[in-house]
């Protein structure tokens, strides 16, 4: 459960200080999948980063499970547009790593590596280097390493936006998929309003100069089947 309380972020000092964020507050309880969608520079990638603890409030408090925010930590998963995995390790021992910082056991760590590369369909690229995947396994792989260390949130910074029409399309069906499983809590930031309408409950809307959540929009649709829903019912003029 986590609770973004009024928060404000400005950078700078003095004639330079620049108010990027403005008055943000909202709650994203367990097994919600919530969007943010704006336009360039309305400050997602800054909310996303204050709950990283990444960056820390100019004012405001967040707030993930009644604990608060103060540093990174590997109850928040994350994954970003690009650079998301490090190139000088396979599949594999980029879901290890993180797992290792955990302190978990060798055996533990191998069982869920396996586990979570299982999830997200690319067992057999285990041995695979980044540059030996194509875009969108690059970024499942970067999902099963969010997941794997079990975070509470998941956030998810433009992870498609570097990638084909056709294989967001696939990535976005295979994150709707997984979210169905497991339910999985996630934040995800898009520029892509269609993204955020067909994978999220709440999507907010965020505006520019200072950056702020200037509409919520509850979404319902009948998502048995994502291809149909996209096909059939296009969602803006
Ligand atoms: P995009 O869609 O392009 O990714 P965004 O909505 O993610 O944009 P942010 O990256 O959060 O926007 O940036 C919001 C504003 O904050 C921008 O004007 C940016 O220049 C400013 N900003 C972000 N980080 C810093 C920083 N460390 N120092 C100074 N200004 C910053
Ligand atoms: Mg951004």
């Amino acid at each position: 459960h986590l609770q973004v309380s009024n928060v404000s972020k400005s950078f700078g000092e003095g004639r330079d200080r620049k108010l990027v964020l403005e008055d943000i507050s909202f709650e994203l309880v367990s097994g919600q999948f919530m969007a943010m969608v704006g336009s360039s520079g309305s400050g997602k990638s800054t909310v996303m980063r204050l709950i990283a603890g990444l960056e820390r409030p100019s004012a405001g408090t967040i707030h993930l499970d009644g604990e608060l925010v103060r540093r990174p930590g590997s109850d928040r998963g994350m994954v970003f547009q690009k650079y998301s995995l490090y190139p000088w390790l396979t599949a594999a021992q980029n879901v290890a790593f993180g797992l290792s910082l955990q302190g978990r056991g060798k055996a533990e760590i191998r069982e869920r590596t396996a586990y979570f590369l299982d999830v997200v369909g690319l067992a057999d690229a285990a041995r695979l280097l980044p540059r030996e995947l194509s875009g969108g396994m690059q970024q499942r792989v970067a999902i099963a390493r969010a997941l794997a260390t079990e975070p509470k949130v998941l956030l998810l910074d433009e992870p498609f936006g570097a990638l084909d029409l056709q294989i967001r399309e696939s990535m976005q069906e295979f994150l709707h998929d997984l979210w169905k499983t497991t339910g999985l809590t996630a934040l995800l930031i898009t520029h892509d309003i269609e993204e955020a309408l067909l994978l999220a409950g709440t999507v907010h809307i965020m505006a520019p100069r200072p950056g702020r959540i200037v509409h919520t929009v509850a979404v319902q649709l009948d998502r048995t089947d994502l291809r149909h829903l996209r096909v059939s019912q296009p969602f803006l003029e």
